[in-house]
């Protein structure tokens, strides 16, 4: 039985990642980091009727000392490293942990494996923020990257170090560059889900506005659960490698929008407010991914449309918001 170890197991690919590999037949074991708030703790997994089929052990991404025992313990075939302080807005808020986490983070995890289960073959969470100000206007393996926010740069030094333990220590350690991919179990910070939420508050009458910053941005948008079969196929190959991981479509805030509250049958005009507190000290204006290389060595496709994705999210969280007014 291959093992495979997911540190971010409690967001969202990681509870994505974990149904697919269990369906492989995976022995698959999540890093917690411990939380005064146990019982919220894994929602995502119990979402998707699989918290009772995964086993989790307590670490943290920041304490090497925590990682070196669990490589001892789990000894993992495969590890897949999600865990990140993923959320752009907030880099700026909390710069130097975003840069323990998501940056020295990775690192601690490449070192426990190095030092104890330098065999196992390692992913990389890398991200299409780390194109940042475009050096081209579709971002592909070759595209220079230009990081525009602390999460990004943090991401470019562990994606860099991932790349040099491959060709420093001959690791398999392979790098996935994911543009922005969503679904029910996004963090309802990150713009989609807001917006779905939020269309789905205004319909139930729960409320009238939705205040958002720049509308004018635009983001290469998947669903997880396509994403996270890509990470899956790049450990399967014989020699690790870097993919982008994209639909190749790019849509702007507004015209998300517009897709959601019609969903719904509404008119997002109508309740989208902006407020300059959603605006950021450096914005990333447009992404648009070529996966090509995924698709000639991997096989790998997204699978999802951005208006089925959506309207999956606004039924959840319609479903969501009824549920809680009938308690
Ligand atoms: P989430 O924010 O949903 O999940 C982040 C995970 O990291 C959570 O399980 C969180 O645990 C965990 N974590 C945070 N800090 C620590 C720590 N110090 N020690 C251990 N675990 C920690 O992210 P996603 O699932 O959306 O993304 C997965 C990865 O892919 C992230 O690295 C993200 O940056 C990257 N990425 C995501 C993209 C996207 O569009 N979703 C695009 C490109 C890259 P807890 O539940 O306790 O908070
Ligand atoms: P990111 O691409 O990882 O930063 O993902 P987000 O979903 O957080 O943001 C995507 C884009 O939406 C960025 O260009 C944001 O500036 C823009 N955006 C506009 N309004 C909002 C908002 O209210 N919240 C968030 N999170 N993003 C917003």
């Amino acid at each position: 039985m291959t093992t495979a170890l997911i540190t971010g197991i409690t967001g969202q690919d990681g509870a994505y990642l974990s149904q697919l590999l269990l369906g492989k037949g995976y022995r698959v074991v999540g890093l917690l980091r411990r939380s005064a708030s146990a019982d919220v703790v894994g929602e995502r997994l119990r979402w998707l009727g699989i918290i009772d089929d995964v086993e989790l052990i307590d670490g943290n991404l920041t304490d090497l000392s925590s990682l070196i025992r669990i490589m001892e313990t789990v000894r993992p075939d495969e590890i897949y490293n999600l865990a990140a302080q993923s959320f752009v807005a907030a880099s700026w808020q909390q710069p130097l942990l975003t840069g323990n986490v998501t940056g020295i983070g990775a690192v601690n995890v490449l070192e426990a494996a190095r030092i104890v289960q330098s065999k196992a073959r390692f992913y990389q969470a890398s991200s299409s923020e780390m194109y940042g100000l475009i050096q081209q206007p579709v971002q592909n393996e070759n595209t220079p990257f230009y990081p525009r926010s602390p999460y990004a740069v943090a991401k470019l030094y562990a994606h860099w170090m991932t790349v040099n333990y491959r060709e420093s220590f001959g690791m398999h350690a392979s790098s996935g560059i994911l543009f922005n991919h969503e679904s029910p179990l996004r963090g309802i910070e990150f713009v989609t889900r807001k917006v779905t939420d939020g269309v789905a508050r205004i319909k139930l009458g729960l409320a009238k506005e939705l205040p958002l910053g720049n509308l004018d941005a635009t983001r290469d948008w998947g669903h997880a659960r396509d994403y996270v079969r890509a990470m899956h196929l790049m450990l399967q190959q014989d020699t690790p490698d870097d993919y982008v991981v994209a639909t190749g479509r790019t849509t702007s805030i507004r015209d998300l929008c517009r897709i959601a509250f019609s969903y719904a049958d509404l008119n997002y005009e109508d309740h989208v407010v902006t407020n300059p507190a959603f605006l950021r000290p450096a914005e990333v204006e447009v992404l648009l991914g070529d996966a090509s290389k995924a698709k000639r060595v991997l096989g790998w496709e997204a699978e999802t449309t951005l208006e089925s994705m959506v309207a999956e999210m606004v039924d959840a969280d319609l479903a969501r918001h009824r549920n809680r007014a009938t308690i």
